[in-house]
């Protein structure tokens, strides 16, 4: 009886003359600003569509530049110690494996995933599902599911929330030892800021709306 009560909301109708708000919720009309401006939400300010063109080419810069450094990353030195004449080298490899003994082995796999794995998936997907538009060409099979799950990754790729950890230890380490920053913290350093410019250029909508003809 309570099943044959309820009733389809008109709004459910209208769902794609909407937007909601990503950081307060809050549901508006959907209006499209003037090429080159951002729309913001009157409550918190927050953006909300950026009719820019370079949304494309910002995020598959920051996709692409990803790749580049995690790669590097991984294969350069990441840190040097130095004390008493003996000095030890370390690769983010090293650091993944150190909890590869005991009862933190899971925390190898998670340590992997959260900061090499999934960064470089992430990275992946968004050039799978935006290098065809940046071509001109129509969007790749499965562009959508792709730029979805690029999008359901983003909490979970924490190469940034390592850099900075990494940053907050070492201040305690280097009243103990000579410490020389290897070519792989400087690659996660510039991932750090690779970030920062993605969160505050990737538009959603505007891709979303590339990605499926019948909304352009
Ligand atoms: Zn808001």
């Amino acid at each position: 009886m309570v099943k044959a009560m309820l009733t389809r909301h008109p709004i459910m109708e209208n769902l794609d003359r909407l937007v909601a708000c990503r950081s307060c919720d809050l549901l508006l009309d959907r209006v499209i600003p003037p090429p080159g401006k951002v729309s913001r939400c009157p409550r918190c300010h927050a953006p909300l569509i950026s009719n820019k063109r370079s949304v494309i080419d910002n995020t598959l810069a920051a996709a692409v530049s990803t790749a580049i450094l995690m790669t590097a990353a991984i294969y350069f030195p990441f840190i040097s110690l130095a004390e008493a004449g003996l000095s030890r080298e370390a690769s983010v490899i090293d650091a993944i494996g150190a909890f590869a003994n005991g009862w933190s082995a899971p925390l190898t796999i998670a340590v992997a995933a959260f900061i090499v794995v999934i960064p470089v998936l992430r990275a992946a997907a968004l050039i799978y599902a935006l290098l065809p538009l940046r071509l001109g060409n129509a969007p790749a099979k499965g562009a959508a599911r792709s730029f979805r799950l690029a999008m359901s990754l983003k909490p979970w790729a924490m190469a940034e929330i390592f850099i900075v950890g990494v940053a907050v230890a070492l201040v305690k380490v280097t009243d103990l030892a000579t410490v020389t920053l290897g070519p792989s913290f400087w690659a996660f350093a510039a991932l750090l800021l690779i970030v920062v410019f993605e969160n505050t250029t990737l538009c959603e909508w505007t891709i979303w709306r590339l990605l499926d003809p019948k909304r352009r």
